[in-house]
């Protein structure tokens, strides 16, 4: 299980990133939202959807939930 976090701010194209603690490319504290424990992004992703409607694993630490 790991710690994921949606980003409050969108990116260009409407996304908001979901992270899986420790990417590099984490948002501050100020501008993300803590998901809960989860085992894989899917179930990440799914619980930032019930918040930001357009949400997308990042391509990063999240590949496999990336779209797009
Ligand atoms: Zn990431």
């Amino acid at each position: 299980m790991a710690s994921y976090y949606v980003n409050d701010n969108a990116q260009a194209n409407g996304d908001h990133e979901v992270h899986r603690d420790g990417c590099s490319y984490m948002p501050s504290v100020a501008n993300r939202t803590y998901l809960g424990e989860h085992a894989a992004c899917d179930t990440a992703v799914a619980a930032a959807r019930k918040r930001y409607r357009q949400s997308n694993g990042c391509f990063y630490c999240s590949r496999p939930c990336h779209t797009g």
